[in-house]
C-alpha cells in the first residue's frame, strides 16, 4: 500500500491556530477520514504538499498514521483502566513540554471507544506532566 502524506491547517480562531496536521494515509479520503475523527470539523483545508500551505501555518502540531494493522493483534494498555486493547480501539493523547532546552513528548494511551478513559485521560495528563515538571523543579 502506498502511503501520502496530507497537512491540514485550521482557521483563524480555530484551536490549533496557526499549525497543521500531518496524516499519513494511503488516499485524501481515509486522510480526511482520520483527522474528522481526531479534530471534528474544526479545521479549514486540506493540503497534498507542505509547500500549499501557508508559511505562518507551517507548525507542525501533530502526526496520524494510519495503522494498516488496525484490529489485526497489536494490543495496548490502557493508561487509565489498565486494560489491554486491540489498536484499533486505542487512542494517543500526545503532549510537548519544553524543560529548559530539552522538548520532552508525552503520550496517554487510552479506550477510545470508553467514556470514562476518555473523560480520565485529560486529568491522568495533567498528573503525569506536574509529575515531571515537579521533579525537575526538585533537581534544579
Ligand atoms: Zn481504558
Amino acid at each position: 500500500m502506498t502511503m501520502n502524506s496530507y497537512y491540514f491547517t485550521f482557521g483563524d480562531g480555530q484551536p490549533h491556530h496557526p499549525g497543521y496536521v500531518q496524516v499519513i494515509a494511503p488516499d485524501r479520503i481515509t486522510a480526511r477520514h482520520l483527522m474528522v475523527e481526531e479534530y471534528g470539523r474544526k479545521w479549514a483545508g486540506q493540503y497534498e504538499a507542505l509547500e500549499d500551505v501557508h508559511t505562518n501555518d507551517r507548525i507542525k502540531i501533530n502526526e496520524i498514521v494510519y495503522s494498516v494493522t488496525a484490529g489485526d493483534t497489536q494490543r495496548w494498555p490502557c493508561d487509565i483502566c489498565k486494560t489491554w486493547r486491540l489498536d484499533s480501539k486505542v487512542d494517543v493523547m500526545q503532549e510537548m513540554l519544553t524543560i529548559g532546552h530539552h522538548d520532552m513528548t508525552f503520550n496517554v494511551k487510552y479506550c477510545a471507544d470508553n467514556l470514562d478513559c476518555r473523560e480520565g485521560v485529560k486529568g491522568y495528563m495533567n498528573r503525569l506532566t506536574e509529575k515531571v515538571l515537579g521533579a525537575v523543579r526538585e533537581v534544579s
